[in-house]
């Protein structure tokens, strides 16, 4: 830095002092272009500030003509100020003219400057502005003037920041901060939730930012740095888990980055400019935000996420602030977070929870089927989420196309409140369907079940009418736990949803875990192939105290009342023989020790690993019932994976392949009187349970949320017309023809809404 009048640790001094004058946005900003010029010896000092329109625009200057002042804009990318803006990085240009993006502006009067440094106002690493510093005489800037400058910077986005600025936006226009935006992700809970942003980790704000005392705020920093590393050599020594979600090799990357040279070298940097220790972690963790915000490789952005948990840690260190772990919500809350543990969403309050938007998670991920179970419209893998909204900003989301509105204009609110509206209007015709049969137009009865996971799912069972509990997926209850759930808490669970549904018969599945499910709190075994790994029932077999203490707790919880128990993955014939064999012997052990057994016991398979289609025979002559699982035995047929976006849409439920095989499972049912239903989440979507009726299923098994719209559509339609429509294009496979389109047509010529 050259001499100036004081470096730039005086130069934050006199701006604070600027920023607590009683004066206009404007005027305050004019006093602080003059001292940032006047301390940094240079003739020029402007400020742009990025419009929601996506235009910079000249907010203050020192030094060029005045009267360009909200007049001069340029879009991001043009003009060196442009340039800064867009790469998010600083530019310090001794001659700047000769600049291949140098564009003169005749109304600044700026051609009489050679050296140019700007660099960007950035916040959560998004450029809100940008600041310049211009100088007569060619001059080459030093890196502790282009450090001095980004800090300065960061004083003008706290002020932008915190909406001072808006009141000299002229009519219509408004800052980016503020700007609307649409963004899309994958939708992971359907429903429309409107309502206001709640950070699930929220931002430590930094209040102070300029250090009165230098020498202290080193010691703090030090300190702080200490008790962090401390802090992850704990919870790594401690075992793979803390909180929610929180794994080994993630907190493994934060180590390493917690002792990188460069990474501390910065801080210093940052805290010599004049920076309090939690502005200078916040100065630092802007940059790599910027940087690596607009890196395509997956695996930097995965870094950005390490560097964030550390600047969180450190900054929870310096602020004493604790990370929140749920709660109360204020009314309407919508929580935006990087990504959530199940645990975590199960922590907030449900009342006044209307949506849930995260950066990371997949359809699959756990918190997207908690988010299901309870009914929260959610949207995943939607990018940067967290740094573009603050919290109380007006957000939509739409979890049925994955649509997320931030701070929407009122008309796209109106639109948005219209279709809730209508959703709850439908949900209302569908809850008067409730107590009415199934019943096709030709008299065909087709049960209706749903597929639960967590006690608080089986409310809905007498909510929307389902006959039973077709498919319980126990896993759920391990995959939420912190730790492996003991047999009393298995007990307790099973009890307790036997209590809840009252009448009603419910299939416990057991334990299907591996593959995409995994206990965090157990060792992941490393396949190649974990879909076609160690997993479900081959876990089980393998293990059999699991398995067996798995059944034990369904046997007691039973209490004497019937009970169901199916397999999953099942492969071979002998898998269920050998499973069977495991449960009976615990039926023997219970009774030889006077607990009471289920009144009657009903042993199932799944049918979802396609070499089962060709022990069919077998099968049913050996089980109680089956339960296709197609969600699995599709992708299995196709190979195919069905979370794959890549390939998931390879291939089609309702092509004659998909239908063959099925067909051929209900045909064998029938053969033997075998009880059959579906459990996959093709049974739920109301086109798809039409075609399933049409080639035999009388039992379907959906999330609770789709019973109603297939109970209409059942109750629409003409079954013995519809197969007529149907079965040609089962049997002669034509690939021209779309079984789809063909079946949509049929259902919009025969008024069948969907
Ligand atoms: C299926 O595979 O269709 C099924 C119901 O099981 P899950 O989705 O739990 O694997
Ligand atoms: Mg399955």
């Amino acid at each position: 830095m050259r001499g100036g009048l004081g470096g730039p640790r005086l130069l934050l001094r006199r701006l604070r002092e600027v920023m607590a004058e009683p004066v206009s946005a404007q005027a305050r900003l004019d006093r602080i272009v003059i001292h940032i010029a006047a301390n940094m010896v240079a003739e020029v000092c402007s400020v742009y500030v990025l419009r929601s329109d996506g235009k910079l625009e000249l907010y203050a200057t020192e030094g060029l003509n005045r009267e360009a002042v909200h007049l001069t804009t340029m879009t991001t990318g043009e003009g060196l100020v442009g340039l800064i803006a867009e790469k998010a990085e600083p530019l310090a240009l001794a001659d700047a003219q000769v600049h291949p993006a140098f564009s003169y502006r005749p109304e600044t009067g700026e051609e009489i400057y050679q050296s140019f440094l700007g660099v960007p106002i950035l916040r959560g690493g998004n450029t809100l502005g940008v600041l310049v510093v211009q100088n007569r005489a060619r001059r080459t800037y030093s890196e502790e003037e282009v450090e001095a400058l980004q800090t300065t910077a960061m004083l003008l986005a706290e002020m932008i920041a915190s909406g001072e600025l808006q009141s000299l936006a002229a009519p219509g226009q408004s800052l980016s901060l503020q700007k609307p935006m649409s963004l899309v992700g994958s939708a992971l809970s359907d429903g429309v939730g409107l309502g206001h942003v709640v950070l699930h980790e929220p931002r430590i704000i930094v209040k102070q930012l300029v250090a009165e005392n230098p020498e202290a705020e080193s010691t703090r920093l030090d300190a702080a740095i200490l008790a962090m590393r401390e802090q992850i050599d704990q919870l790594i020594a401690r075992g793979d888990r803390y909180g929610a979600g929180e794994h080994r090799d993630v907190l493994e990357t934060v180590r390493m980055f917690a002792n990188d040279r460069g990474w501390m070298r910065r801080l210093r940097e940052a805290l010599d400019s004049g920076l309090t220790a939690e502005a200078a972690v916040e100065r630092v963790q802007n940059d790599a935000r910027a940087k690596l915000q607009r890196q395509t490789d997956p695996y930097l952005r995965e870094r950005l996420h390490d560097l964030d948990d550390l600047a969180n840690r450190l900054l929870q260190q310096l602020t004493g602030v604790a990370p929140p772990h749920g709660g109360a919500l204020p009314d309407n809350a919508i929580l935006v977070a990087r990504n959530m543990g199940p645990a975590a969403l199960l922590d907030y309050e449900r009342a006044n929870l209307r949506g849930l938007v995260l950066e990371d998670g997949g359809p699959t991920s756990h918190v997207a089927i908690i988010a299901r179970a309870l009914g929260i419209p959610a949207v995943g893998d939607v990018p940067n989420v967290t740094d573009l909204v603050d919290t109380g900003d007006s957000i939509i989301v739409d979890g049925g196309s994955g649509e997320v509105q931030l701070r929407p204009p009122s008309d796209i609110e109106t639109a948005y409140g219209e279709k809730a509206r209508l959703r709850a209007r439908r949900r209302e015709q569908f809850h008067k369907l409730r107590d009415v049969p199934a019943l096709t137009r030709d008299g065909v009865e087709i049960g209706l079940h749903m597929n639960a996971g967590l006690l608080i799912d089986c409310q809905h069972a007498s909510e929307v009418g389902a006959q039973s509990i077709g498919l319980f997926r126990t896993e759920l209850q391990f995959m939420v736990a912190p730790s492996f759930p003991r047999q009393s808490q298995q007990y307790s669970l099973y009890k307790r949803v036997l209590d809840a549904v009252g009448d009603i018969p419910v299939t416990f599945r057991t334990l299907d875990i591996g593959s995409d499910k995994v206990l965090p709190y157990m060792t992941k075994v490393e396949e190649e192939n974990p879909a076609l790994g160690w997993r479900a029932i081959r876990i089980g077999l393998d293990r059999p105290g699991l398995l067996r203490m798995q059944l034990r707790a369904m046997l007691r919880a039973a209490e004497g009342r019937a009970l169901r128990i199916m397999f999953p993955m099942v492969a071979k014939v002998g898998e269920f023989v050998a499973a069977r064999e495991i449960c009976l012997r615990e039926v023997e052990f219970l009774r030889q020790h006077d607990y009471r057994t289920p009144c009657e016991l009903k042993l199932g398979v799944m049918v979802e690993v396609p070499s089962l289609l060709w022990q069919l025979d077998e099968i049913c002559q050996l089980v109680d019932f089956l339960s296709v699982g197609s969600n699995d035995l599709t992708q299995y047929l196709f190979a195919a994976d069905r979370d794959n976006k890549r390939v998931s849409a390879r291939y089609d439920d309702l092509s004659a392949p998909n239908l063959r095989a099925l067909k051929s499972i209900v045909d064998a049912a029938a053969r033997y009187g075998t009880p059959v239903t579906l459990c996959g989440e093709m049974g739920g979507r109301p086109l798809e349970a039409l075609a399933l009726a049409a080639i035999g299923f009388r039992g379907l098994s959906m999330t609770p949320s789709a019973i109603g719209p297939v109970k209409a559509a059942i109750r629409a339609v003409d079954l013995g017309a519809l197969r007529a429509v149907l079965m040609p294009m089962i049997e002669r496979l034509d690939h021209s023809v779309s079984i789809r389109q063909e079946l949509q047509a049929f259902a919009d010529a025969n008024c069948v809404h969907l």
